[in-house]
């Protein structure tokens, strides 16, 4: 037995009576089979739409809703009723709606897979963040004939993501904040230090009883100290902040390193322990890159080896790795016989605010940060510091840096020194030099300083007192401070230069830095001036530097 389908079509005669019928029948197994599959898995899918944790939705091809799952109906208390035709978008929160709509009407028009993020308000007015998809189903022709959508709750995945990037953000403003607070701290420590510094070393300089001589020696060496620990801070909050600027000068490899060790000399001598350096005769000399920088890497390792060295020696080595052309890569190393780093420490040395052993702080002083730094400096110019050591044998740093031996162009002029006192070239005239400050302090200090050498100074408090004095009295030089309140060093150089445009005269301008930067020199060239000096002023410094700009520029205008 199977079912049959009969058609009966009756046969008639040409007058229209009937003569008999042509009866077909068709087994239509096939097709009740199909029926009922088509109703099992109609049965089966609502099933699974119901059991399932999500919201599911079914929709027509043009877009119009024809099914929402039980869920939809508990979960927006919405009913069926409500739900079909446009009745679904009151479930979206209002600022959603527009975006939803115009996103399904695209889903609809292309055909595209729908994706979107959206708030849905549920039955007790709250909002929830859902995840919804829907994509089209075929028929076998390849004709869309609905849609099935699902919207899947992430209120709680949203609320982590939320609280996580918060988080993230904080640590990051905190971590800021402490790399500002660090500059910041220590570039106002290094303020006053100008004027204890300053007047130390005028006091110095008068007639004082040896008691006296001996207690401002002290305070002159405690300071100089004091100073080199807001350096370090100075310069560690920099490598942390990622501001530290890189200069590109051509320079002398074999004098940077003489100027940057000798100094040391003086101290492995008191230790009674030996210190060499050496650079290997193949060696180039004029390299390209940042002298200033290799010197303070040079520095802090050199500084860091005698200090934990007793006995025995510190040896610097530089010597060529590789050479191709017009680029050189050069091995330095930084070798002594002190107390070593233990094995299980060796991994932290270079970590800010560590030394190898917490008791060394008390015996060795120091902030810990001297092979922090080093380690960033090499790290950001290109190599990586390695450390060899033995406890109580001593310790090897070394690193690889790449140099152009091509010199930088343009390269800046270069501070060029007259020989002997330019006092007694010029005659008994007296310089007369301005200075442009607005730090009371700074002001007396640096006056008495150069009063001290002979010169007479005027003081100006703000940039714009300086062009004003400038415009009523003739100066040979001036010494002008960068951050003053109205204007400040850059737009009073910036003013002095436009002025001289007409009289073809140059006029040399001294900067005064706050900032110990790299690129500092650069930047003050660029905007006009003739070379730079930081502050906290070294008396040295200072008179060095005056005394070259008004050799270079009184020997430039009497050749003119
Ligand atoms: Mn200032």
């Amino acid at each position: 037995m199977f079912p049959v389908w009969i058609t009966e079509t009756p046969l008639l005669d040409k007058d229209g009576k009937w003569i008999g019928s042509i009866e077909i029948s068709a087994d239509i197994t096939e097709r009740r089979r199909g029926e009922r599959a088509l109703r099992e898995s109609e049965a089966k899918f609502r099933t699974l739409a119901e059991a399932m944790p999500q919201i599911v939705w079914m929709a027509q091809p043009d877009g119009s809703k024809t099914y929402f799952n039980q869920r939809w109906l508990d979960y927006t208390g919405l009913s069926l009723e409500e739900s079909l035709g446009p009745g679904w978008l009151n479930a979206i929160h209002p600022d959603d709606r527009q975006s939803t709509m115009e996103a399904w009407s695209m889903a609809v028009d292309t055909g595209r897979v729908l994706e979107r993020e959206t708030r849905l308000r549920k039955a007790d007015g709250s909002f929830h963040w859902m995840l919804v998809r829907a994509l089209r189903l075929y028929d076998s022709a390849g004709n869309i004939v609905s849609w099935l959508g699902t919207c899947t709750d992430i209120e709680v995945l949203k609320q982590a993501e939320t609280a996580l990037q918060r988080a993230r953000e904080a640590a990051e403003a905190a971590s800021q904040a402490k790399s500002d607070f660090l500059a910041n701290i220590s570039h106002e420590l290094r303020t006053p230090m100008n004027g204890i510094i300053g007047f130390t070393e005028l006091a110095l300089a008068t007639e004082l009883t040896g008691e006296l001589r001996e207690y401002l020696g002290i305070v002159k060496s405690s300071s100089d100290h004091l100073l080199s620990l807001l350096n370090d801070i100075l310069d560690f909050s920099k490598t942390q902040a990622n501001e530290l600027r890189f200069e590109t000068l051509t320079f002398r490899l074999r004098e940077t390193i003489d100027k940057a060790l000798q100094p040391f000399a003086l101290e492995a001598g008191r230790k009674k322990v030996t210190f060499a350096w050496e650079v290997m005769p193949d060696v180039p000399d004029e390299l390209t890159g940042d002298p200033t920088r290799l010197r303070q890497i040079l520095v802090n390792l050199v500084a860091n080896a005698i200090k934990f060295t007793e006995q025995g020696g510190v040896a610097v080595r530089v010597e060529v790795l590789h050479k191709r052309e017009a680029d050189v890569i050069l091995h330095f190393s930084v070798r002594d016989t002190g107390i070593g780093i233990p094995t299980e420490k060796q991994g932290i040395v270079f970590e800010p605010f560590t030394q190898a052993d917490t008791s060394t702080t008390r015996k060795y002083g120091g902030t810990g940060l001297g092979l922090t730094i080093a380690a960033r400096l090499v790290k950001m110019m290109g190599g990586r510091l390695r450390l060899e050591s033995t406890e109580g044998a001593g310790s090897k740093f070394d690193f690889n840096l790449g140099f152009s031996c091509q010199p930088a162009a343009p390269a800046l002029p270069e501070r060029r020194c007259a020989d002997g006192p330019i006092l007694a070239a010029a005659g008994q005239r007296t310089w007369r030099i301005l200075l442009a400050e607005d730090n009371i302090v700074n002001q007396r200090v640096v006056a008495r300083l150069l009063e001290k050498q002979g010169y007479t100074v005027e003081v100006a408090s703000t940039g714009r007192d300086a062009l004003a004095l400038l415009s009523q009295q003739a100066f040979d030089l001036v010494l002008m401070d960068i951050q003053m309140p109205d204007i400040d060093g850059f737009q009073a150089t910036a003013a002095i230069r436009e002025r001289e445009r007409t009289s073809g005269k140059h006029l040399p301008i001294l900067a005064l830095t706050a900032h110990a930067m790299a690129g500092d020199r650069e930047r003050c060239i660029k905007a006009g001036m003739d070379d730079y000096i930081s502050k906290p002023i070294q008396p040295s410094d200072l008179w060095g530097a005056v005394e070259c700009l008004l050799a270079h520029f009184a020997h430039r205008s009497s050749q003119s």
